[in-house]
């Protein structure tokens, strides 16, 4: 078991060994996904309790700086109250919205995030709220986007990892 002094949280590390264990990785999903034993969700939401109450977001903010956020439109009038400018001023200024009518931050990073801090902490949207969405129900059926930003987030990282050694994934991948 990993000790939570040990968790990686450097995010070039992070970056570097998503690129090395892509292939561990692929073979994770396939593991993970044949396993018939594994209860993965209350196993991934004590790990991700475990493992995000030992890392600090406001450290990281690497997913303010790199994801498209989207939002909805309550959401965007739930922004335009709190920072006290109209609708229309709020979606010029901060609201990009595609053919399909979604809205999304207009810039990455977010304009939001100021020294790894969100400006807007309160007020901030459902998709920000819910990242890495590791608490959520159906992590099997999750896992392969959750690995897309396991390069990304380190609190992924280390819940995959320290998954990975409980499982006795590396002594499958051996045997
Ligand atoms: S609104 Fe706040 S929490 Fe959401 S991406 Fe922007 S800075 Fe991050
Ligand atoms: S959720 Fe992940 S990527 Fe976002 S700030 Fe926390 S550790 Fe960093």
């Amino acid at each position: 078991m990993v000790q939570p002094s040990n968790y990686i949280t450097d995010l070039d590390i992070i970056a570097g060994r998503a690129l090395e264990k892509e292939e561990e990785n692929d073979h994770f999903l396939r593991f993970v996904r044949g396993n018939n034993d594994i209860e993965s969700d209350s196993f991934a939401h004590s790990l991700n309790d475990k493992v995000s109450a030992a890392i600090d977001c406001t450290t990281c903010g690497n997913c303010c700086r790199s994801l498209v956020i989207n939002v909805t439109t309550d959401e965007v009038g739930k922004l335009a109250e709190h920072l006290q400018l109209s609708e229309s001023a709020t979606m010029e200024k901060y609201i990009e919205e595609s053919q399909q009518g979604n809205c999304f931050i207009n810039t990455i990073p977010c304009h939001f995030l100021s020294d790894n801090m969100c400006t807007i902490y309160e007020a901030r949207f459902k998709e920000c709220r819910d990242f890495p969405h590791l608490h959520k129900p159906g992590f099997k059926d999750r896992l392969s986007g959750t690995l897309m930003h396991y390069g990304r987030c380190p609190i992924i990282y280390n819940v995959i990892e320290e998954m990975k050694l409980q499982l006795g994934f590396f002594d499958a991948i051996s045997g």
